[in-house]
């Protein structure tokens, strides 16, 4: 297969509706809850035309404390930055990727003005986002975190949401939160119940990274989600506003079945070519479970990394493309199951939605 014939065939008749759409969000621009938009760093695109999209992915990081951030901000070169990234992302789009979520959260280097100027010089559509991450020791919570309510933390986002981050102009189109796994500790329930109020007035959907960068037992990531999912419903939100990120690092399935349950989005998202044989194993299981409309899919790859020289080793986009797909193929995946894994699942995950 022609993976080019299933995303051309998903994308029939994108540019008439776009044409539509994009007209209604002249009128309220990022404000308009209506699930048919999703919003770039250029601003709202319609859900449409999200296309082959990878939705959890890096471009750029600075993995020091938020501290040492504070007291040596960053003295970068842009173009330099930009002319080192751009091929990664020249080399996906040629395989059919339109849509790439800059997962980066707040504190570990998200950086719109680089993404604003990879997305002008490639033509992908780029997401980017609002939050804060705990995960990791807190080592980079942000300074004003602890000094904030729950309710202060959400006008901050929403102030970026309505007018743009530091005033760039540029909107998140998604509330990436992190946190450690096991019961949620009192910082990481006001992250999530921000994170919630974010939502109710934007309609921006919730991701949560879960657990440490390390292994963990099985039910300590599972634990926090349900704990999440409780907070959510408790106001009202529905859980298919939520994303379980990193959901591979919880080894017990039956965290993964409640969620899915409750209709939550599972991301399998840390994919690497070497573990081709084990994320066809979990994409064929929810495909067994009949979950396949809940399910994202990404690698966690690129990190030009801030602090090392000439940004450090980049990881390739590619394999999930080159790899993946053609094994899940194999496996007997049919055009139309790869085109909801990573067209149409994106397409509803991350509208800008209230249900
Ligand atoms: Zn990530």
């Amino acid at each position: 297969m022609k993976r080019r014939s299933f995303i051309k065939g998903s994308l029939a008749g994108v540019a008439s509706v776009c044409l539509t759409a994009c007209e209604q969000l002249k009128s309220s621009p990022g404000t308009n809850p209506s699930g048919d938009h999703f919003m770039s760093v250029l601003g709202a695109r319609p859900s449409l035309s999200m296309g082959f999209t990878l939705t959890h992915e890096h471009l750029f990081a600075d993995l020091r404390p938020y501290s040492e951030q504070l007291k040596n901000p960053l003295s970068l070169n842009l173009n330099e930055v930009v002319a080192t990234v751009l091929p990664h992302l020249t080399e996906i789009q040629k395989l059919g990727c339109k849509t790439f979520i800059d997962c980066t959260a707040v504190g570990v280097g998200r950086n719109p003005p680089l993404l604003k100027a990879l997305a002008q010089a490639s033509g992908m559509q780029i997401v980017t986002t609002t939050g804060a991450y705990l995960s990791n020791d807190a080592q980079f919570k942000p300074d004003y975190f602890d000094a904030m309510s729950a309710d202060a933390l959400a006008q901050k986002w929403l102030g970026e949401w309505h007018d743009g981050i530091d005033g760039t102009g540029i909107k998140p189109g998604m509330i990436k939160i992190g946190v450690s796994g096991g019961s949620l500790t009192k910082d990481e329930n006001k992250l999530v119940k921000a994170a919630v109020l974010t939502h109710k007035k934007s309609g921006m959907v919730i991701g949560c990274h879960i657990g440490p960068w390390r292994e963990v037992k099985p039910g300590v990531n599972g634990t926090s989600a349900m704990e999440q999912l409780k907070l959510l419903k408790d106001a009202g939100v529905s859980p298919a506003r939520w994303i379980w990120i990193h959901a591979q690092s919880e080894a017990d399935f039956q965290f993964h079945q409640q969620a899915l349950a409750q209709g939550a989005w599972i991301s399998y998202d840390g994919y690497r070519p070497e573990q081709t044989p084990h994320y066809v194993e979990l994409i064929t299981r929810i495909k067994t479970e009949g979950y396949l409309q809940k399910l994202l899919v990404s690698q966690d790859a690129g990190w030009y990394t801030a602090t090392e020289p000439n940004g450090g080793k980049f990881n390739s986009f590619a394999p999930l493309i080159t790899n993946l797909i053609p094994a899940l193929k194999d496996r007997g995946f049919t055009a139309d199951e790869l085109a909801q894994i990573f067209t149409r699942n994106p397409a509803e995950a991350f509208q800008i939605k209230l249900i």
